[in-house]
């Protein structure tokens, strides 16, 4: 069968964008968590008309097919589970148009969103959603996962920032379909942008996109403070959510975790404790007046250390850290279990900012009550949480606890009036979540239609099968 398909498709596109040697699309098929399957070859579209010869075969030929960015949804969003062709983006990687007039850039969507900001930066740009993984993932699965990141807590996610997308549908002929405006207002009957931003790769497959762009900001005030105790920590967090000022990033790491992270990085800071970090984007006037008020707020509400900058650039030591939660988290596991494979399991949930110090505490006692060692940090200016626990892959018995856990923990941000999923998706390993939430809801109904609205735009159900619903 993997011989077959991979000669129709060199002969559909051409020897160079396909590669079908095992041990390479054996690499494509796995995520950093460690999720892994198996495929039967990658393609390189290199254009819409590439995709959509793609689309067309594997309808006629009913292959499953796995659009891809960089595979790191951690939730097995992009994983060939069953088997099928991964069409990867890698190739469509240019920034066609940057429109300063317009505030908007036309993209093809596997340019990774590192790159991007760094062309929108000669321009005094910038995209605005900056996943931890900024540097590797592209806008294509950043669109599809929905993403957010550190300035979430201003800017929201993808939802907010995609104004028009080429799309290409599943179908006899790989329909090729314009979405969205080019404008920001725009009432183009149902809001096919939105439906799509999120979809996972089980709708269609994006080829380009035209997303919103911001002004980079003059600077920034940045203070980063290590805690005693959460209560401390959550104290300091109320009152500047309460104070009218809107901070552009707002991040927190248990202790420990801070301190793994401080290591694995090696940050010459001292982790003295639980860590906030914000950051206030501002003009030059402001600065010093909201550095001197961020310092004032958490020394008042007993940090044992607080380090500040009045500069983007004076602000990146402080970032270390935080940028090192993941690699923090696979160390925990690494010590946890020495030498053996391990699944690295970042959970992603959202609770309302009220309910977060709650959240926090209730993670805390049942990953205890399981036995479990919980590392926490998250985007905690908009509610989002990662809390992270690992399993060896010869432990049938903790695996099996771990994936109570993850259910137990989606339960309580359901509870707590939030949701299963901020920013990865629901991909391989959070369906049944997914239902749990929509029954809490009572709203079963929602997947029904989930699913009709997939059938429309993929009747043979063969776009990244068995993920989302
Ligand atoms: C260390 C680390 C830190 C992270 N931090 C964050 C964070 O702060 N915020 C956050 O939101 N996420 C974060 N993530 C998750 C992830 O990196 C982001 O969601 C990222 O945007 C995914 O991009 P990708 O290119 O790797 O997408 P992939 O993982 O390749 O794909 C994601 C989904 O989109 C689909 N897809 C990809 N491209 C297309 C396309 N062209 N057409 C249709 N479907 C497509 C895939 O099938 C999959 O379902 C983190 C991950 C890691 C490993």
């Amino acid at each position: 069968m993997a011989r077959r398909v991979s000669e129709d498709l060199i002969r559909l596109l051409s020897r160079d964008k396909v590669i079908d040697d095992p041990d390479i699309v054996r690499l494509y098929a796995r995520e950093p968590s460690g999720i892994s399957s198996e495929a039967l070859a990658v393609v390189f579209p290199e254009n819409v008309r590439d995709v959509s010869k793609i689309a067309s075969y594997a309808y006629k030929n009913n292959v499953p097919v796995y659009p891809q960015g960089s595979t790191t949804d951690l939730v097995g969003g992009a994983v060939p589970e069953p088997s099928g062709i991964i069409v990867s983006f890698e190739r469509m990687n240019k920034i066609v148009n940057v429109n300063i007039l317009d505030s908007t850039v036309d993209v093809e969507v596997g340019v990774r969103l590192g790159d991007l900001n760094v062309e929108l930066a000669k321009h005094g740009y910038m995209f605005p959603i900056d996943p931890a993984s900024v540097n590797i993932a592209t806008v294509g699965g950043a669109i599809n996962s929905g993403a957010g990141g550190l300035r979430g807590a201003k800017y929201g996610t993808m939802r907010d920032w995609v104004l028009r997308l080429t799309i290409v549908l599943p179908d006899e002929t790989g329909t090729i379909m314009n979405v969205g405006c080019r404008t920001t207002k725009c009432r183009q009957g149902y809001d096919l942008v939105r439906l799509i931003v999120g979809s996972e790769g089980t709708l269609a497959l994006v080829a380009e996109a035209t997303l919103k762009i911001a002004p980079l900001p003059e600077t920034m005030a940045t203070a980063l403070a290590f805690f005693p105790t959460l209560e401390n920590l959550f104290e300091a967090y109320r009152e500047i959510k309460s104070s009218g000022v809107q901070p552009l990033i707002m991040e927190f790491m248990d202790h420990e975790t801070a301190k793994l992270a401080g290591e694995a990085s090696k940050s010459p800071i001292n982790v003295e404790g639980h860590m906030l970090l914000v950051s206030v984007d501002c003009n030059f006037e402001a600065v010093e007046r909201i550095e001197s008020w961020l310092r004032g707020v958490m020394e008042k509400n007993g940090a044992v250390k607080v380090y500040t900058s009045k500069t983007i650039e004076g602000a990146e030591p402080l970032f270390t850290i935080r940028r090192s939660l993941f690699p923090a988290q696979v160390a925990i596991a690494s010590e946890l279990y020495p030498g053996r494979k391990k699944i690295v399991f970042m959970d992603d949930i959202a609770v309302p900012p009220s309910k977060i110090l709650e959240a926090v505490k209730v993670i805390k006692s049942v990953s205890e009550e399981k036995g479990l060692k919980v590392s926490i940090g998250g985007h905690i200016g908009d509610g989002n949480l990662h809390p992270s626990v690992a399993f060896p892959l010869d432990d049938d018995t903790i695996k099996k606890k771990v994936l109570e856990w993850e259910f137990e923990i989606s339960k309580i941000a359901v509870e707590l009036g939030g949701t299963v999923s901020a920013e990865h998706g629901i991909g391989l390993r959070k369906k049944e979540f997914l239902r749990m939430e929509m029954e809490k809801l009572g709203s079963v109904k929602a997947l029904e239609i989930m699913k009709g609205v997939k059938k429309i735009f993929d009747p043979k159900g063969i776009l990244n099968p068995g993920k989302v619903v």
